[in-house]
């Protein structure tokens, strides 16, 4: 059976000062499991970029507890989520440009060469990723030699290639059509199946919500029953 990796206990969030103040989340209790693959879903204000903010530890919540896997977010100073976030989180944003004066390696390897892990280690973690995402054989070709899809994949291998506890993706999609959409859906399906990272995205998209395991419904910062 799989063990809890993430919990949300008791979770409120609100904006602002009364009498303006917005409840962007009002009690929101939530499990997930290593390697489960959810997304969050719901109209526009309903508070999804903000449930992932507070997963991702860019921003603390009122109250409630957050545990993703042994990390206690609540209670960490600045300087410990600091440490969390580049340590055991991957965000996949929407426009992620790799840069065009370096291989597909040498992009997937930039954020181990930041943190100052040694060059063996970075070697075996990038050939890794690349063979999880399979784009091995794209290692040495530079960004404009790749397809969208290929530069999707080497973005997402950017992401989790130090190994993050959790992978982060705020509307991935929203600004693509529908095949390249597929294809970006394809990658992030892959990250939590061959590489055993829990993933959580939002989305607004039927068609993208329908390819994810387990399906959160938010509205006006509530969890809607199925
Ligand atoms: P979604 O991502 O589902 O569109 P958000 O999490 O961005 O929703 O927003 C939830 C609610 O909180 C909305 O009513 C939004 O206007 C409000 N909100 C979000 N961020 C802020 C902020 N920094 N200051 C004030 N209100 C905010
Ligand atoms: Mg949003």
């Amino acid at each position: 059976m799989n063990k809890i990796f993430i919990s949300l206990k008791d979770i409120y969030k609100t904006y602002g000062k009364i009498p303006d103040a917005v409840n962007a989340l009002t009690d929101i209790n939530l499990t997930l499991n290593k390697g489960d693959s959810a997304v969050v879903t719901g109209p526009s204000g309903s508070g999804k970029t903000t449930l992932l903010n507070l997963i991702g530890a860019l921003d603390t919540p009122d109250s409630g507890s957050i545990i993703i896997s042994s990390f206690k977010l609540c209670g960490m100073s600045e300087k410990e989520r600091t440490f969390y976030r580049r340590k055991h989180v991957g965000f996949i944003f929407q426009d992620d440009a790799l840069l065009p004066e370096l291989t597909a390696f040498e992009n997937i390897e930039l954020p181990l060469v930041l943190t100052g892990c040694d060059r063996k280690k970075r070697i075996e973690k990038v050939e890794s990723v690349l063979s999880s995402l399979g784009i091995s054989f794209k290692k040495n070709s530079f960004p404009d030699e790749l397809s969208g899809g290929e530069k999707q994949r080497v973005a997402a291998a950017r992401a989790v290639v130090h190994g993050p506890a959790i992978v982060l993706a705020d509307e991935p999609t929203s600004n693509l059509d529908r095949s390249s959409s597929d294809k970006v859906i394809d990658v992030i399906r892959s990250i939590s199946k061959n590489l055993d990272i829990t993933v959580l995205i939002s989305s607004h998209d039927q068609e993208v919500i329908s390819r994810f395991d387990k399906k959160i419904t938010l509205n006006y910062g509530k969890i809607m029953p199925d």
